[in-house]
């Protein structure tokens, strides 16, 4: 039986990639999106995915697309907790409702999103979460206080929630990207964009179907003994230790 993957944000950038891998590796995916349906129906049909609308940084929504999910697919196995926003400023401008949005969809979703499946696999023995992060959530970034702060608590929670699961074959990591090439790098101005390049040692953005590709490595069975991780894949621009 195919297993089943959820990839929430896995309609556009980095979320397609990974749905397109996960469905090339034989697994039945659920890709979740915001509000950009037209993107989404383009998705699923290009992929052959289903397509689910929610917001991740609402619980009761979370709860109830879950449900949904689980009684279209079966049971989820694997959990991408990819969606992910940023709202840029710097911190002596930034509003409490900058600060909020972030936390909520980039951080407070990892519960909303783990919580209902995390019992499942639990009681199942299997299960592989896998959340993506960032190089900013890694070494901080001027201009991103909250993201860099609901990035690093995406790290936090995997560490502990990698201890917690060890014992009933549920494995949790963190993927971290470096400067990917998306409609999130998009928003950047060119000459940022232009200096940020040249920070970079491999000397280009990464593709998505890179993060995918570790994705895919953290998804498998056979990656039973990696749990507690967080694999950087950023062309050297930041070594973390
Ligand atoms: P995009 O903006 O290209 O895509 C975001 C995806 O997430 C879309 O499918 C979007 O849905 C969905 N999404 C956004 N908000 C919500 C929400 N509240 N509920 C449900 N779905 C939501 O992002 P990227 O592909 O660039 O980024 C993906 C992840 O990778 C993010 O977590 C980001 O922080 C991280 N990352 C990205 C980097 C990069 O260089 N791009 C670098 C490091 C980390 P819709 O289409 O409906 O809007």
């Amino acid at each position: 039986m195919a297993r089943v993957a959820l990839v929430t944000g896995g309609t556009r950038g980095i979320g397609k990639a990974i749905s397109a891998r996960l469905k090339a590796d034989g697994f039945k995916v659920a890709a979740n999106y915001a509000g950009n349906t037209e993107a989404a129906d383009a998705t699923a049909k290009e992929l052959g995915v289903t397509a689910y609308k929610w917001d991740v940084g609402n619980a009761q929504a979370c709860r109830d697309g879950v449900a949904k999910v689980e009684a279209d697919l079966g049971p989820v196995d694997v959990l991408v907790n990819n969606a992910g926003i940023t709202r840029d400023g710097f911190f002596h401008k930034m509003s409490e409702e900058q600060w909020d949005e972030v936390i909520r969809v980039d951080l407070s979703s990892l519960f909303y999103m783990t919580r209902p499946i995390y019992e499942g696999m639990r009681n199942r023995g299997y299960g592989r979460i896998i959340n993506i992060t960032s190089i900013n959530g890694q070494k901080g970034q001027p201009g991103q206080v909250n993201y860099s702060a609901a990035k690093a608590g995406m790290i936090g929670f995997t560490k502990a929630l990698a201890q917690e699961g060890a014992m009933k074959g549920v494995t949790v990591n963190c993927v971290a990207p470096g400067y990917i090439d998306t409609d999130m790098v998009a928003a950047v101005p060119e000459e940022v964009l232009k200096k940020i390049i040249a920070t970079i040692p491999v000397g280009r953005l990464g593709k998505a179907e890179e993060i995918a590709h570790a994705v895919a490595f953290l998804a498998s069975e056979q990656s039973g003994f990696v749990t507690g991780a967080t694999m950087t894949v950023n062309g050297a621009q930041y070594i973390a230790g």
